[in-house]
Formats: C-alpha cells, structure tokens, sequence
C-alpha cells in the first residue's frame, strides 16, 4: 500500500528534479492555473488521483486510451508479450502485422515505418518529403502542432513568408527559415506563399482536423485546395494525423474527408497508450528511406514488440467492431447537444468546434476558424470553466486550446453526469 500523498505535495516534490515538476509542459498547469493532479489509476472512462477521487476522464491520454483505460483485451495481449520478449532490436513478426494491419485501414499507405512518438513521425516524414524533393522549405499552419522537432516550433506571424522569426530558444534560424507559416483555413494565403517561394518547397503539412488550438475544422475547399496545390507544384501533402487517425474513421481524416495525402503520421491510438508513432505513405516516396533509399531513420525502440502489441490489438478491435467509432461519435454528439442547451441557457457568446469524437467550447462570440480567432477568445473564462469541473471530477485537457477526446467506455450517466455539472459551472462562471 501506498500513503497517499496530495498532488499539491507531489508536484511541490517533481519540481525538485523535473523541469517544471512535469515530463510535457501541458501537464503543468500553466494556462488554467493552480496545480496539476497527480494520478494514481484509471479504469474505464474513470481517472483516480493519488488521494482515490475519481474523474471522468475527457483526455483519453490526448486520444490513446480511445475505447478506455485497462481496456482487457489490450492489457492480457501486454501482459502476454511481456513475458517473452519486451525487445529484440532486431525484426519480428509483430512488426509485419502492423504494417499490414495500416496498410488494410488506411489509404495511401503503401510503406509505413514505426516510431516511437508522433514527434519523430513528423520530423521523419518532413526529412523524407525533403530527401524525396530535393527542397527545403515547407509549410505548417498556425496553431498546428507536429511535435516539438525544430522545425516546427515556428510561430506564424504577417512577416513570416519573407523573414522568419525564431520564436523559442534554442532553435537556429537556420532551422527556422526553412518554415513558412499560414493562418489556417486561409488558402489564399497558402497560395501567395507558394508563389512567392517558387520550386523551392517540399511540401505542406497539415492536421486535417486540428487538435492543438481546440478542435478546428477545415473549411470547405481547404484541405482540397492544398492537395490541388501540391498536385500542380511537386510539393507532398503531409497529412498529421496524429491526432485524426483510427479515431475520425478508421482510415483516419483521408477516409472520413476523402482526401488523399501523399505522407500521413500517426501517434496516440496507434499504440494504444504505448509510446509509437508511425509515419508512411506512397510508394515511390517511401522508397527514398533508408536502407531502401538513402534518407537515414531508424531507432533502437521502434517496432518495440510490446508497443506493437499494444497496437495491434487495440487497431485489430477497431477494425473488427466498426460500430465502435460510430458510438463514440454518437456519444460526442450527444454530449455536444447537451452542452448547447446548457450553454445557450446561460446565454453568455460560446462556439463548440465538434467533428467526430473531437470536441471544444471556446468563449468566443465569433467562430473559432484558426489560431488567432482561438486566442482571441475569453480564455480567462475557460479557466474558470475548467476548475469548476475538475471540482466536480470532470477531467477536461487543462488548456482551451486542446481538444476533448472522449472514449468509448463512457457511459449515458457520464455523459449526464457531464452535462449536469456543466450548467452547475457555468452558474459560478
Ligand atoms: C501529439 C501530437 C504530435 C506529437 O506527438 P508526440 O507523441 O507527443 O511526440 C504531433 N502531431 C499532432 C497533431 C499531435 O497532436
């Protein structure tokens, strides 16, 4: 048994040795204040604390945990790996699997190669678009997130297409120039940018359905738009979806919006609450990875035959049980209505962002299309909002610019349980 310290305690004693007192910065706190729960279980849709409370859970791991925590066949499949083998460093059967397993569910795979976070996906998948081009630049969207490799920590800004500006420390300019950014859903903007950098940019990646500003929608056109872009100027469409895939449908946000990207990356539900990641594709631009072609990647972890179990099993569930992404997207829905009724009779300005089991209220009295609309919400009021329900032992992400992501184990008394506490929040509001 444990004596059940508090997380105040807890997270004074983190801060002692880790940075900050935690392993990724949103865990901290800092955008909603006070201080983080430390936790101790989960279950289910339930999260326990050091200290027994318990939470219903609206992060899912940021979207692992897709069908809940402990998930049993997912635990007996570790369970069994563990015992013979948790790594090898050399090839194993598991790993074909999962390369046949995205292959079946996801289009425009053609070659994959596993990781072990959505980090190296997209770094992988940036330096193979690169290899594959010859071209340097690339372009991300504001408020897209694509993990922290340097490359990507570049903030957007009016200036950006003609200086870039380095944002955070300790990433070169160097690194930095070869970022153009865009607002996102401004097509317009994404084509000025090409023209101006004519033949000298690999490709553009996006998060089809973006996660890391709220959930935010691509506007009709949008991701079209791009693909058409890319088709015409030798550019590869980078799909992150990290996020997206095996969660929007189980081909991802290519399926679900039916639009082909040339790279696609995965992260989070593929790996089951295991650190994977994977990042594949067409072909002939797979073929430039190395020992087939020479754009080196490797990685003395991927494939992890524990990881991959995780996986496996989890995507194996997903495809076997169709009808499970559509209840989940059912349960999003009606939580969703839920949440308008309240919302609308408190009668203050909110927009909620939904698209399949991805879910956010912005305050906001304008629609929330990009980052700078995100940021230019009342974020103080979400604050205020998101302790109201982690008081009434609702786990929402601790920052108004993530999205929810609900799981399948939640159940129609959670999700009333929610709602209730909801409009008891917005009353302290
Ligand atoms: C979480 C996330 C990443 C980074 O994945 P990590 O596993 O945290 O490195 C990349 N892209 C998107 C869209 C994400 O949400």
């Amino acid at each position: 048994m444990y004596t059940y310290q508090s997380s105040k305690s807890l997270f004074d004693r983190a801060q002692q040795s880790i940075p900050g007192g935690v392993n990724s910065p949103v865990r901290a706190f800092k955008s909603v204040g006070g201080t983080p729960v430390f936790f101790e279980k989960a279950k289910g849709a339930y999260l326990y604390d050091v200290q027994g409370q318990q939470y219903i859970d609206y992060i899912a791991s940021w979207g692992p945990m897709i069908l809940g925590h402990g998930y049993e066949r997912v635990v007996k499949a570790i369970q069994q790996q563990v015992a013979k083998a948790t790594s090898f460093g050399a090839p194993t059967a598991l790993e074909i699997e999962m390369a046949e397993l995205i292959r079946s569910m996801a289009p425009n795979i053609d070659l994959v190669r596993m990781v072990n976070s959505g980090t190296e996906a997209c770094m992988s998948a940036l330096r193979v678009a690169r290899g594959y081009t010859g071209k340097n630049k690339f372009i991300k969207f504001e408020g897209c997130y694509h993990g922290h490799a340097d490359a990507f920590l570049v903030k957007a800004g009016s200036g950006v297409a003609t200086f870039n500006i380095q944002t955070v420390p300790g990433v070169t300019a160097g690194a930095a120039n070869d970022t153009l950014t865009c607002a996102y859903n401004d097509l317009a903007a994404v084509q000025q940018l090409v023209k101006e950098n004519k033949g000298t940019i690999a490709a553009i990646i996006v998060e089809p359905v973006a996660g890391n500003m709220g959930c935010i929608l691509p506007k009709p056109g949008f991701l079209e738009g791009l693909r058409q872009l890319c088709n015409e100027e030798g550019m590869v469409l980078i799909f992150d979806e990290v996020m997206n895939g095996f969660r929007l449908a189980l081909g991802g946000a290519q399926e679900r919006l039916g639009i082909d990207a040339d790279l696609v990356t995965y992260g989070k539900v593929i790996g089951a609450g295991m650190p994977v990641g994977a990042f594949g594709g067409k072909r002939h631009i797979m073929e430039v990875v190395a020992p087939l072609g020479s754009v080196y990647q490797a990685g003395t972890l991927s494939g992890n035959p524990v990881a991959m179990t995780a996986g496996l099993t989890l995507l194996n569930e997903l495809k076997n049980n169709p009808q499970l992404l559509t209840e989940l997207d059912n349960k999003t829905q009606y939580l969703k209505e839920g949440l308008e009724k309240e919302l609308n009779a408190w009668g203050q300005p909110y927009v909620i962002n939904h698209f399949g089991s991805m879910i956010s209220v912005h305050f906001s009295d304008h629609p929330v299309t990009n980052f700078e609309e995100a940021a230019a919400a009342n974020n103080e009021r979400f604050k205020h909002f998101f302790h109201a329900l982690l008081k009434r032992g609702i786990y929402l992400p601790p920052s108004a610019f993530e999205s929810w992501f609900l799981n399948n184990a939640l159940t129609k008394e959670d999700l009333d349980k929610t709602i209730q506490a909801v409009k008891d929040s917005l009353e302290e509001l």
